[in-house]
């Protein structure tokens, strides 16, 4: 193989993940072969069946394999088998670690409304039809990981369970300029959500990101918005918006509303990505924004787009090219044109499940590539 040879090293997870990476790995096995993207596609052990067999869900050999990898495929963490292990093992293997132990701190989650499935969400065509928006979530920072945090019991026997909410200015400052940067190459508009009204946190978040806006993106056009009227705004007009940049449980919870704009939560995918290091590199998970949904797992019925999807923008961002992407993306429209997984059903469509999914969007790829 080549000396541009890109690793890709495949996380499934629990649920449903298995079931969507599967169909993810199927579409860069279709590029490794039939338009010679060199891809190299390892399946470290991981998770409840690593800790099974290896005793634990996270083998030093598999954090190695993930760090040297360009690419790392994710499908979904959490449900009834991370349950049943242990808190520490948990901990562990858990996609936190993860993201922390890379540093992976800007979650970037593409929301575009598809000409295919635009009757497909629960919002009005005219409302929807257009949108294609970014949401930047800071995701190594803030409520998710702040100290002090737990549950305790005070001497009255009441308990008190505790979270914190802290940013440093750094943490604020690269994720925006993470931001500023995507908005420069799109249409030039940002939007950031706080909740500096109540949140000193918040308000250190806004000053923060205005002053990197004065100093050195000042041809962007920037504005703030409270995270409830953000909320509001995404299904009243979300045509409004380009990029936004928001915090760790802001965009946790912003991106799942926003997912209905593309009709359903298994449509959206993710990448999250570290600073670059001297050498140009740069840590990368691509994953699906949805988790393991135990309430459909193991029933062949998880709609794998959002996973497909997450490999596109692994294509676009890691290990293939910008063509590479676009096709990739076609074929997804295609695809949806002609069948349909149950979440996102139409009357005059076919329900495939999650492999007649990956077929379908496999059979567009091989027509619209003339193969
Ligand atoms: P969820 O995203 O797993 O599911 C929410 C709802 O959306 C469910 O009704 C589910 O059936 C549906 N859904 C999700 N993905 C779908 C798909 N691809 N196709 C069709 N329908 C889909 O959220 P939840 O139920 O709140 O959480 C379940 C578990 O996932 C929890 O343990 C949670 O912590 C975890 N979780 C993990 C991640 C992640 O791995 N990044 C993200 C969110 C939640």
């Amino acid at each position: 193989m080549s000396g541009n040879l890109r690793r890709v090293a495949v996380m499934p997870g629990t649920g449903i993940g298995p079931e969507v990476t599967a169909q993810a790995v199927r579409v860069l096995e279709w590029f490794a072969t039939r338009r010679t993207v060199p891809i190299d596609i390892a399946h470290p052990p991981s998770g409840p069946s690593a800790y099974a067999t290896l005793g634990t869900p996270m083998p030093d050999s598999t954090l190695e394999a993930l760090r040297n990898a360009d690419a790392i495929l994710f499908g979904a963490a959490g449900g009834p088998e991370i349950d049943a292990m242990p808190p520490a093992m948990r901990e562990a293997g858990g996609l936190r670690r993860l993201r922390k132990e890379f540093d992976m701190f800007a979650n970037l989650r593409p929301v575009v409304a598809r000409a295919a499935t635009i009757d497909s969400s629960t919002l009005k065509r005219e409302v929807i039809d257009g949108v294609d928006m970014i949401i930047v979530r800071e995701l190594t920072g803030g409520l998710y990981f702040g100290t002090p945090r737990g549950i305790e019991t005070l001497p009255d026997g009441r308990r008190r369970g505790i979270n914190t909410q802290v940013y440093t200015t750094d943490e604020v400052e690269r994720v925006a300029r993470v931001a500023f940067e995507l908005a420069r190459g799109r249409s030039g508009r940002l939007t950031s959500i706080d909740k500096a009204n109540v949140m000193e946190s918040g308000v250190m978040w806004r000053e923060e990101v205005e002053r990197l806006h004065r100093a050195e993106f000042s041809d962007i056009t920037l504005n703030h918005l409270y995270v409830d009227n953000a909320a509001m705004q995404i299904v009243r007009d979300p045509r409004q918006f380009d990029v936004i940049v928001t915090d760790n449980l802001f965009g946790d919870i912003l991106s799942d509303c926003a997912a209905m704009i593309t009709g359903s939560l298994g449509m959206l995918p993710s990448a999250s990505f570290s600073a670059r290091a001297a050498d140009g590199r740069r840590r990368a998970l691509f994953e699906p924004v949805h988790g393991s949904a135990p309430d459909i797992a193991g029933k062949g019925i998880a709609n794998p787009v959002g996973a497909i999807l997450s490999a596109g923008l692994a294509l676009r961002h890691a290990i293939g090219t910008a063509a590479d992407a676009d096709l990739l993306d076609r074929a997804v429209n295609d695809a949806l044109s002609r069948v349909r997984t149950a979440d996102i059903r139409q009357p005059d469509r076919t329900v495939v499940s999650t492999t007649g999914m990956g077929d379908a969007v496999l059979a567009a790829l091989d027509r619209l590539n003339g193969s």
